[in-house]
């Protein structure tokens, strides 16, 4: 499994991110290229590839993620208007990173989403 995917360098501080979040197991920092007003990635510290990968015997790994980013939109005050997590997996998913991460997106309505890319 690699540990050198960009994630793993924000992790490292090897590159820099906005980072808005941290403790002993995951991360959060602003998306580079945002898909809404908030958009924040919760990553992992431990490797994961993709969740096809995600440990049986740790699946509080993605409850971690989730908990983080319904505290983050409480502390920023849009958890009552509203919010979305998504986690992508592999080429249908959309996934371009191979670390498992957790997106945050808020600050506007949210279209629909789930149809196949044109
Ligand atoms: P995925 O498509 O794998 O679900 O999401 C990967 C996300 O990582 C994308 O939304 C992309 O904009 C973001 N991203 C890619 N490279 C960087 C980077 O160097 N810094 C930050 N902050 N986000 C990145």
């Amino acid at each position: 499994m690699s540990d050198d995917t960009i994630f793993h360098k924000i992790i490292r501080r090897e590159i820099p991110a906005d980072i808005v979040y941290e403790d002993d197991d995951l991360i959060a920092f602003r998306d580079i290229a945002p898909q809404a007003p908030v958009h924040v990635l919760f990553v992992p510290k431990r490797t994961i590839p993709t969740l096809n990968e995600l440990p049986a015997d740790a699946p509080e790994i993605i409850g971690r993620l989730a908990v983080a980013a319904a505290r983050y939109a409480q502390q920023q005050g849009f958890a009552e208007d509203g919010y979305r997590i998504v986690m992508n997996c592999n080429g249908h998913g959309g996934q371009t990173v191979f670390q498992i991460h957790l997106h945050l997106l808020a600050g506007a309505q949210l279209g629909r989403f789930g149809t196949p890319a044109a």
